[in-house]
């Protein structure tokens, strides 16, 4: 779509004045900046492969701001109230569109076809075995060479009732990055009025294949700085272990006794550097964690994350099964994000909701196969609020 022309929309008149009037005799619902009303306005943010890109700004009542672009549907911002009701941008990222495609560690982005690795990049389906692009060692990360994180997405601005959202589809064809199959993707954003950032994916396919998507912000609650003072929630008894390429071994172990055990909220940094955490299973917290779910499908609150300097906090829900927490632990200096940040390492940490990681070399693990017939679905919520 074109998106040339500026344009926003407020919703309709009568909506709004009943937001209002209900802002009015509420001032809690509106933040410090007071009430405002939902919005969606986009800008052009550059080219990437001779296509341009536009960077959409979604506003909702309480004055929380989502920039999404269409290049990799990248959160390039969110920004949420703090305690004091200050607007504090929660993510890592770039200030350039430039920055964002010669350098980034998938800052932001919708991860697919497969979030995560699959090992050795290969893997059988119907007899058929495929064989991947490799982009991390050996094994193959998060879609391969040119995922979905660097494709640029179609966009369609939607009206809804509780606060605006961004449409983005994408078709990967055939065989591209090994996979199987045309599959058509639509991911939906929304910035809800209750100051949450919802991604829900549909996708389809015309041979069988595998999928497995994600949403992967890297996010700092204060705003800058550490992350290892964030106290942390995961409604989790068992992890997938990995071996030493991070790829998963096949079993579930429970997290009693380990430094995986966040059942009960605990600073990322308390045991983070334990030999157990880093010799046994990698360097700091990249794991997936399996979600006690009270039924596959369900949305089911993963994690809680906090920090101790803004108040503000983040659940994250979803109808995955598994949680791969990622603690940051590869950034090292060598990125200047926005205003100027350096972000060293644990400066950002990563909650992506998915299927474990190497699901198609697991046939006992829930499946991540999609036939043609069938719909793909899955929701990511990050919720926040602060005090
Ligand atoms: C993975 C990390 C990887 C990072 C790339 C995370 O999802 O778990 O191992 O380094 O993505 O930015």
């Amino acid at each position: 779509m074109n998106t040339n022309n500026k344009f926003a929309f407020a919703l309709a008149a009568s909506v709004g004045l009943a937001l209002l009037a209900g802002c009015a005799s509420n001032k809690s619902c509106c933040g410090s900046s007071g009430c405002a009303a939902d919005s969606i306005t986009s800008a052009p943010f550059g080219t990437v492969d001779g296509k341009s890109v536009e960077l959409y700004t979604l506003k909702n009542k309480k004055g929380s701001v989502a920039k999404i672009m269409t290049y990799g549907g990248i959160v390039q911002s969110l920004q949420v109230p703090d305690k004091d009701g200050k607007l504090v941008d929660v993510t890592l990222g770039y200030d350039k569109l430039d920055s964002y495609v010669s350098n980034s560690p998938y800052f932001g982005a919708l991860v697919g076809r497969y979030g995560n690795r699959i090992g050795a990049g290969k893997f059988t389906l119907n007899g058929n075995t495929y064989t991947l692009a490799t982009n991390n060692g050996v094994n193959h990360l998060h879609g391969g060479l040119k995922g979905f994180d660097k494709r640029v997405w179609s966009a369609t601005p939607l009206k809804r009732e509780n606060g605006p959202a961004l449409q983005l589809s994408n078709r990967s064809v055939d065989g591209e990055e090994g996979y199987p199959g045309n599959l058509d993707v639509v991911a939906v954003y929304s910035l809800t009025d209750n100051n949450e950032l919802k991604v829900s994916y549909t996708a389809k396919t015309d041979k069988a294949t595998v999928v497995n998507l994600t949403h992967h912000s890297y996010f700092n609650l204060s705003g800058g700085g550490t992350i290892l003072d964030h106290y942390v929630y995961i409604n989790a008894d068992k992890t997938t272990p990995v071996d030493s390429g991070l790829i998963t071994t096949g079993e579930m172990k429970p997290v009693d006794g380990t430094p995986f055990d966040f059942r009960k909220t605990t600073t990322i940094g308390e045991r983070i550097d334990n030999p157990d955490t880093v010799l046994q299973y990698g360097p700091g917290y990249d794991h997936n964690w399996v979600i006690n779910q009270k039924k596959p499908g369900e949305i089911t609150l993963q994690a809680r994350v906090t920090s101790p300097k803004t108040g503000i906090a983040m659940e994250v829900l979803s109808d995955e099964p598994c949680l791969q927490f990622y603690a940051g632990n590869f950034l090292d200096g060598t990125i200047t994000g926005k205003g100027g940040q350096v972000y060293q390492r644990r400066n950002g940490f990563c909650m992506e909701p998915q299927h474990a990681p190497d699901s198609p070399n697991k046939p006992n693990w829930p499946s991540v196969v999609l036939k043609p017939g069938q719909r793909f679905h899955n929701t990511i919520i990050y919720k926040f609020s602060a005090k």
